[in-house]
């Protein structure tokens, strides 16, 4: 299949997130927001440092309030559970390789107890790869990758993993492919990424940049 065909096919159209297989990116809203298992709940309460929290203390009699949101193992690489009242998402990355599932989901029960549903040992299926990619394919096509809004400014996601990759190969063939390009635009990596020059700026620098230029003698106006 031509790049092209990869990108811009129905599949890919019509990818739901979540899908069967559940949430493969953000915004992944967080049912529990706010919530404290009992047993790091009762250590505050009693001014001790709350213990990590394990996977037994969010799950059987310990479990939240609200049902949590079922995170596919296909999924983007960046935690992107809603962190308030807005749509802006965590942003925390895991790099790809062998312990990046294990890094997220222990990361996401530490730090958003309760967004998720606790995973399941079950090996992932190619239907559920396909579904994953899919959706994947279409938050990048779409922008949404992009224009995403984090409190932790993810760059790339994962290097090398899939929104590094298929913002990187969109961004080729768009440059290339001009009915593509008419379709989707031509940038669809996030903006710190397309411009590293931005992104070197010191915070010196920006508010140097940003404070506003005012005439001779304006203090005395
Ligand atoms: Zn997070």
């Amino acid at each position: 299949m031509s790049t092209a065909g990869r990108f811009d096919n129905t599949s890919v159209t019509n990818a739901t997130n979540a899908s069967a297989y559940g949430h493969h990116h953000g915004p992944i809203m967080n049912s529990n927001h706010g919530w404290e298992p009992a047993r790091q709940a009762a250590a505050r309460a009693t001014n001790q440092k709350a213990p990590p929290i394990l996977l037994a203390d969010v799950s059987g009699n310990n479990a939240p309030p609200m049902p949590g949101a079922p995170l596919s193992t296909i999924n983007s690489g960046v935690c992107d559970i809603v962190v308030d009242s807005t749509d802006i998402m965590c942003g925390t990355v895991f790099q790809a390789g062998n312990q990046q599932q294990v890094s997220l989901r222990r990361h996401c029960r530490q730090q958003h107890p309760g967004a998720l549903t606790n995973p399941t040992t079950s090996n992932v299926t190619t239907a559920a790869t396909v579904a994953g990619t899919n959706a994947l394919r279409l938050w990048v096509r779409s922008g949404g990758w992009r224009d995403a809004h984090y409190v932790h400014e993810p760059g790339v996601g994962p290097v090398g993993g899939w929104l590094d990759t298929f913002a990187t190969e969109m961004e080729t063939l768009a440059a290339n492919d001009a009915t593509f390009a008419y379709l989707y635009g031509t940038r669809f990596h996030r903006a710190d990424i397309r411009n590293p020059r931005k992104r070197r700026r010191s915070v010196e620098q920006v508010e140097k940049e940003c404070r506003p230029s005012r005439p001779k003698g304006w203090e005395f106006l």
